[in-house]
């Protein structure tokens, strides 16, 4: 089992550790933007969080001179950014790397990184260092804002070097970003995790949790509005735990509370809930304020209370249910969305129905679902009675067909009403109709054109089906 790291204190980067990065990051652009243009790609799996940490990753070699490349072969830079989630995140993420070698075979001076929670443990820094000769560098999710100085220190003294999350966690503000999307924005407003559920690698790879101040996050939500982001999300592990080193002075519902005080037309969504923390304040803020999505994800895991015990969750059936009520009876229209993982060591058949129950309760909007599968390091991995995998695998059908049935019933009493939709663009799955989501986080495809998007339009509801609502523009929606 991987070893609980002390409980060590976070603390903010001084302003010389400030000045130092910027410093590294000028002595880069001079080397960098001497010559022909050099080009960085960015490569990232895993969570929205990881998608947060590529942003920022890619706004830091942005500013030391690069220009942004989606295709590997052109790149004088490579990061890949990788998730420890799952075994099988890992071994396709070294794979995808391992394939980098005849990239670098073919251009020595080609640089390759690794960051991100594979990385972040010093055994898998280790190992990288091994068996990937031609990996330069690779830095732990902790040590995110030191890669101008690691970079530096590869590109200047034509070393390797290895830094996974040691000492105290230090937290940066200011560090550039490079948005994917101009209308939607990832916002972290904390990092880390401090639960310890027993099937999660997360709190030994993302460390202890620590908050970012409220006037950091209200800063960057304020540039964000004024730049015409219509849509943001508010990134935590458990963002209901947001605040707890400030002394009961601000809270997750007091932080959303005065972020609704910025003026302009933009929702904010956020993700994730535990259902220990998750406060009915929380809830009353949520219904007293319109610009907060209507929307909760709130992962229950099981319906048992005997695996959530041995899940650690802290919760029991009977608490996360009353949630759900106190939800629905403040937002009547607010959308549930839960995680479910079936198969979890010890889950008996009684078990198993205690969660289609708790299913059939909730009457979730949306719902994903996992089959247990064992993530060395953690406590589930050693507990005795794993599920053989014929036994979830008739398992895991069973709950889809219970979701599903409540998914459409769920969108069909959407039909024939109208709905304020945010344009992403045009569909991936069906590119003839664009798509957008409704303050539900439900996705609607509708037909549209390229000036929509990044606009709410209102959208009539013409047919639900179970994971879309299908439904044309009716008027615009500002
Ligand atoms: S709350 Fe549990 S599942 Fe979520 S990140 Fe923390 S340990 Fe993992």
């Amino acid at each position: 089992m991987v070893e609980k790291r002390k409980d060590v204190p976070a603390r903010y980067a001084t302003a010389q550790e400030i000045q130092s990065q910027m410093e590294y990051t000028s002595k880069i652009r001079a080397i960098v933007t001497a010559g022909e243009v050099k080009k960085a790609c960015v490569v990232t799996y895993g969570c929205q969080q990881n998608e947060a940490d590529s942003e920022r990753i890619a706004g830091m070699l942005r500013a030391m001179g690069y220009e942004k490349t989606d295709k590997e072969e052109n790149a004088d830079i490579i990061v890949v950014n990788t998730c420890a989630v799952r075994d099988h995140a890992e071994q396709r993420a070294l794979s995808i790397t391992g394939g980098y070698k005849h990239l670098k075979a073919k251009k020595p001076s080609l640089i390759i990184g690794i960051s991100g929670c594979m990385v972040s443990k010093k055994e898998s820094g280790d190992r990288i260092k091994r068996s990937y000769p031609y990996i330069d560098f690779t830095f732990g999710t902790e040590k995110l804002w030191q890669m101008p100085e690691i970079l530096y220190g590869v590109i200047s003294g034509q070393k390797r070097i290895f830094c996974p999350n040691e000492g105290k966690p230090i937290t940066m503000e200011g560090i550039p970003v490079l948005r994917e999307n101009p209308y939607k924005a990832w916002v972290s407003i904390m990092y880390g995790c401090n639960n310890f559920c027993t099937y999660c690698i997360v709190p030994y790879v993302r460390g202890r949790e620590r908050s970012r101040r409220p006037e950091d996050i209200l800063n960057e939500i304020r540039g964000l509005v004024a730049d015409g982001c219509r849509e943001i999300t508010l990134l935590g592990q458990n963002v209901n735990s947001y605040g707890k080193e400030f002394g009961g002075e601000c809270d997750f519902a007091d932080l959303l509370a005065k972020i609704c005080e910025i003026e302009g037309d933009y929702i904010v969504r956020f993700m994730t809930s535990h259902p220990k923390d998750a406060s009915r304040k929380l809830i009353d803020t949520m219904a007293a304020n319109p610009k907060i999505a209507r929307q909760f994800h709130l992962p229950v895991q099981s319906g048992s209370d005997r695996i959530l015990k041995a899940m650690n969750r802290n919760y029991t059936r009977e608490s996360y249910l009353s949630l759900i009520r106190y939800m629905r009876e403040k937002m009547p229209d607010i959308a549930i969305s839960t995680d479910i993982i079936v198969g979890f060591p010890g889950e008996t058949e009684e078990d198993f129905e205690e969660t289609l129950s708790i299913v059939r309760e909730a009457r979730y909007d949306m719902m994903y679902s996992f089959i247990y599968s064992k993530r060395s390091g953690t406590p589930a991995a050693e507990m005795a009675d794993q599920i053989p995998p014929a036994v979830t695998g008739a398992r895991f059908p069973r709950l889809l067909e219970v979701q599903n049935e409540i998914s459409l019933e769920r969108n069909l009493v959407w039909e024939n009403q109208t709905l304020r939709v945010l344009v992403d663009g045009r569909s991936k799955n069906n590119p003839e109709k664009f798509s957008g989501r409704t303050d539900g986080n439900k996705i609607v495809l509708f037909d549209a054109d390229d000036s929509d998007i990044g606009k709410f339009v209102n959208i009539r509801i013409t047919k639900a089906q179970t994971f879309a609502l299908i439904g044309e523009i009716v008027n615009d929606g500002r």
